[in-house]
Order: structure tokens, then sequence, then C-alpha cells
């Protein structure tokens, strides 16, 4: 993988083909190449509603598929990659994957950013101190990154599937949650830098049905878009995770993902 390419102002988008760590079924390994497919198929345009215009934009670098191993090693060789990336001064889209993957790249981020925000769009929290045993559980992500400190603070919004056990960990670990039946347009203030992880199941079935887990009453894909354009902090980082191809309908929710990707993309490189 080439980060010597890499300068700052940069953003570098990695393909983190990991799907091990699904809890109920797998598919997101597939999910980078078919984002890409969209993304440049011709069937849309390079564009972003509100930002640059991303066609042969010069600091849009795709560095590919990380070759990933299992276990350790995989998340290992995530955090050196984000890592490599960060150290280059540019900034870094990742593209799951299943959820486990935000995890290992937050390790990347905390030496470069510490005091970073994290705002997470899920019908999950993604707090489960384990998921039958796997600590690495696409359901914990949020746990390890908060007992490891790599954030000062995580906003959570979309949420819709709180259980007791969730609901305990989120106080423990002062976690900022707006359930979805409590979300009313609008994000809390948000101060840099920012992280952005969109697991794609926050969006209502109807609008993204490609994801593992269909959690009905979620985000419509306008939604998501606004929440984006709420974000004034300067993002340093994000991943778009959780799209399952195996379960797209038309690829319909890979054409989301990839609309998110370039909504991101332009939003990093301004
Ligand atoms: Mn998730
Ligand atoms: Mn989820």
């Amino acid at each position: 993988m080439d980060f010597g390419q890499l300068k700052p102002g940069y953003v570098a988008v990695l393909g983190l083909p990991l799907d091990e760590n699904s809890s109920f079924l797998r598919g997101p390994a597939q999910a980078p190449a078919k984002i890409r497919e969209v993304l440049h198929s011709g069937s849309s345009e390079y564009v972003s509603e509100d930002g640059p215009y991303l066609r042969d934009h010069p600091r849009w670098r795709d560095l590919g598929d990380l070759s990933l191993g299992t276990g350790e090693a995989a998340m290992n060789t995530i955090t050196e990659a984000a890592d490599a990336v960060l150290r280059r001064g540019a900034k870094l889209l990742s593209l799951g994957g299943d959820h486990s993957v935000t995890f290992p790249v937050l390790r990347g981020f905390a030496k470069h950013h510490p005091g970073l925000t994290l705002l997470h769009l899920d019908a999950h929290p993604d707090l489960y101190h384990d998921f039958e045993g796997n600590f690495y559980s696409h359901a914990s992500p949020f746990a390890r990154i908060l007992e490891e400190g790599l954030v000062t603070r995580l906003v959570q919004v979309g949420i819709r599937t709180m259980n007791p056990h969730q609901r305990e960990q989120a106080r423990r670990f002062g976690v900022e949650v707006i359930e979805m039946k409590d979300w009313h347009g609008q994000l809390p203030e948000l101060s840099g830098p920012l992280y952005i992880s969109l697991d794609l199941d926050s969006l209502d079935p109807a609008f993204a049905p490609g994801v593992s887990h269909h959690e009905p009453g979620g985000f419509s894909v306008r939604e998501v878009l606004q929440i984006l354009a709420q974000v004034k902090a300067p993002v340093v980082g994000a991943d778009i995770v959780e799209l399952n191809p195996a379960r797209d309908v038309v690829g319909v929710t890979a054409a989301v993902a990839a609309k998110f990707y370039k909504e991101l993309l332009a939003k990093m490189l301004s």
C-alpha cells in the first residue's frame, strides 16, 4: 500500500474488508468493492451537494483495500494503516467492513488527535462489554474505544435498540445518547477535531435494506445528509460501515453508501 503519496490536506480512502466480527450475518467484507463499483459506474456524478467538485480532485487518494488476516492480526493491520495515513498529515475515510473496524481505526487516531470527539450514527449503541465472548464484536467497538480513552466525547444518534446492559454501559462511560424516539433534527454543539462513524443501519431499512440488522424506524437518507450538513467542526476521519451486499436490493444501499462517501469526502476536503 502506497502511503508515501499522501501529503497534509489529502484524504485517503481505505477499504477494510472484514466481517468476521459480525454476530448475525457475514457479507460486509464485500462492501468496499460494491461501494466503489457504484461510485465509478457512470450512473452518478462525482459531486457532493455542498462541497468541491470531486472528479479527479488532486487531494483525493483511494488506496484500495487493506489485506487483512484474522483476529488480533487484522486489528493491528488496521491500526498501523490508520497511523500511517495520519502520520503524513492526511485524513482517513474508511469503508467497512462490519463495525468492529472502528476500534482499531481509532487506535491509530489516538496519538495524532488527542481530544477527539466522536459522532456515531447507528440503530445500535454497540456498547456491549462483549458479545458471545467476542471482545472485538461489531456490537462492542464503542466499549473498547471508551475503555482505552481514545476519544473524549461520544455522541450517538439514531439509537433505537437500547437494552438494560447497554444503557448501563452508556451511563458508565458518559455517552451522550440521543435515541431515535427523541430525535428532533438537531445535533448538539460539536467541536473538533471530529470523527464520524456512520453505520448504515442507522437508516430505516426502507432506505437501506442492505444491512445485516434491519431495525425499522430509522433515518431517511435526507435526514442523514442534514445531520452531516450541520457538522461545522473539522472532520479528520470517518467511516461508513455495515453495508451487506448479500442483502441489498438492486444495489440501492450501495448507492446510499456511495452518496455518503461523496458527502464525507467533500466535507473532509473542504
Ligand atoms: Mn454499529
Ligand atoms: Mn448497527
